[in-house]
């Protein structure tokens, strides 16, 4: 680029020369892991358009729909697209399930029966589940008011599945559902890679307990990779349209998909028993589905990449970092360590000065619902609290750690970036 160019970037948003030439040279030095990231995303590109094509989508799918919603092409359409783009036999996409967290506590009422018990793998889930599970809070409708206990063992220190531990655990509750997250959520830990850690605890629970069903939270992971844990012996998947399957263009709604038998029990909850996938309408008609997921393989890579170029920013500041900026990825989030919840509070608004949406607003720490300790969180988006579009949250508690993902552009991300050092510098946080 020119002199000229750089200057200009400089001067529009406020960066300065140091935090710009630093953002460049992260971003030089990286560049092979771009380029694996852009190779997962024509692979997974070219699977939904295969999907596409296959269903031979048209202007007839887009049409609105109204009332019951009977033989709504545009609906039952995108469920299968949906299946096809994640290796499942079929699926449940609706703008009425109005969040992941909605669409995770569905479908594990729709497997769980009076009696059942559930066992996660993958440690504490993801704290917007704790109400829906029953961990905390005392609503009527838990799974553990319905009479399905929730335990958990936690992963090996090394962010590896403690699979014997599992396997004990399976057994020794005669757990009907098997329960893996596969994201880090709000925790310092890896994410879980479909290959490497999914697959081998799912062949051995399988091996001994044909039974269990295995369902994972895939929020955040779809599309990170080239498979998706149906690919590893999964049964049930689910996750939020307002992260990476909707392509940022997704206005709301979530999506289960799976096996068919597991679906169909699933369908009848979300609507009636009897009358389960065959009634819901949707007057705005569901051409942002489409949209978004045609978007989603490209939209996550540049999350993906936003958030290697924040890891390796961080990591040439000498900060602490998960994961590290060449690690093969299974979500899109980036977690970066502060040493005060100055460093934390400081990163958090220069992502949302950094928005195209209320770059005004001043973010503050919050009591979130559904979240167990006070919150910041930064949110300039389109979509409102979308984080595939670039936010970044952070649970106010020692050790100080921000979780930033999302990002439409990579252009977005690396000029966040350089804002973020920018201030951080600014404010003797970070020396260069
Ligand atoms: C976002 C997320 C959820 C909950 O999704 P919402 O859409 O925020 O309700 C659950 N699990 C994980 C791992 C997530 O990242």
């Amino acid at each position: 680029m020119t002199n000229e160019g750089n200057g200009a970037i400089m001067r529009e948003l406020g960066i300065s020369k140091q935090a710009y030439d630093f953002v460049r040279s992260a971003e030089n030095s990286i560049k092979p892991v771009f380029e694996m990231i852009d190779a997962n995303a024509e692979v997974n590109l070219a699977r939904v358009l295969a999907g596409f094509r296959k269903e031979n989508v048209g202007l007839r799918h887009f049409a609105p729909t109204t009332g019951y919603g009977y033989d709504d092409a545009g609906r039952d359409t995108l469920d299968r697209l949906f299946a096809h783009a994640l290796f499942a036999e079929d699926a449940l996409v609706r703008p009425q399930l109005t969040s992941g967290t909605h669409a995770l506590y569905l479908a594990l009422s729709g497997l769980c029966q009076m009696g059942d018990a559930v066992v996660a793998a993958s440690g504490k889930p993801y704290d917007t589940l704790e109400n829906a599970i029953g961990l905390s809070g005392d609503h009527p409708h838990s799974l553990k008011k319905q009479g399905v206990s929730f335990d958990y063992v936690d992963l090996n220190d090394d962010g590896s599945i403690n699979i014997d531990g599992v396997l004990n655990m399976v057994a020794q509750k005669k757990a009907a559902v098997l329960y893996v997250q596969r994201s880090r959520g709000y925790a310092w830990r890896d994410s879980l890679l479909v290959n490497e850690h999914m697959a081998p605890l799912f062949r051995a629970v399988k091996e001994r307990f044909p039974n269990v069903a295995i369902f994972v939270d895939n929020c955040y992971g779809e599309f990170t990779d080239v498979v998706e844990p149906l690919c590893a012996g999964a049964d049930i998947i689910a996750g939020s349209l307002i992260k990476n399957p909707g392509g940022g263009i997704a206005p709301t709604g979530g999506y289960i998909a799976g096996k068919a038998k597991y679906i169909q029990r699933i369908e009848n909850l979300l609507t009636v028993p009897g009358m389960g996938r065959e009634v819901g309408s949707y007057a705005a008609s569901y051409r942002p589905f489409y949209q978004g997921l045609y978007m989603a393989p490209h939209t996550t890579a540049q999350a993906l990449k936003g958030a290697a170029l924040f890891a390796r920013v961080f990591e040439m500041l000498g900060m602490e970092t998960m994961p590290s900026s060449n690690a093969k990825r299974s979500d899109i989030v980036q977690a970066v360590r502060f040493e005060e919840a100055e460093g934390l509070i400081s990163f958090c608004r220069s992502i949302q000065s950094a928005s195209p949406v209320d770059s005004a607003a001043v973010p503050e720490p919050w009591d979130m619902p559904g979240y167990t300790s006070q919150v910041i969180m930064a949110a300039g988006a389109f979509v409102q609290g979308s984080s595939i579009e670039l936010s970044a949250d952070a649970p106010i508690r020692k050790p100080y750690t921000a979780y930033v993902q999302g990002g439409l552009t990579y252009e977005h991300c690396s000029l966040a970036a350089m804002l973020v050092l920018t201030d951080l510098i600014k404010k003797g946080i970070a020396k260069l």
